[in-house]
């Protein structure tokens, strides 16, 4: 884990994600990931898959806090990935960062 690192936009109450690697701004969304106690949603450049069956290990670790974890995996311009966590429990909402490797090639959400 990792704390998230993000940068002021002047004019403006947005914040852009900086890679918490390098604090390179140019990062790439691959993947949104939706997991529940009851499958996992993913939507990358290759469209929507569902699963259901199996063991999950994002529906698993969904299961030890309230149920529910949205993903964002990401890459910045370096090769650094990271996601992105949005975790729920009891009317709050948790956010953290976790780095998980480095890769050379990806293929982006938007332009798949
Ligand atoms: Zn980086």
């Amino acid at each position: 884990m990792t704390w998230l690192k993000t940068e002021k936009e002047p004019y403006s109450f947005e914040e852009r994600l900086l890679c918490p690697i390098c604090d390179f701004d140019y990062i790439h969304l691959l993947s949104i990931k939706v997991a529940t106690n009851r499958g996992l949603t993913i939507v990358d450049h290759k469209g929507t898959t569902v699963r259901y069956a199996g063991k999950i290990e994002e529906c698993e670790a969904a299961a030890d806090r309230g149920g529910y974890r949205i993903i964002a995996e990401y890459v910045c311009e370096n090769g650094h990935r990271g996601y992105l966590i949005f975790q729920f429990h009891e009317g709050n909402i948790f956010v953290s960062h976790e780095v998980v490797g480095r890769v050379v090639d990806w293929e982006e959400l938007w332009r798949g």
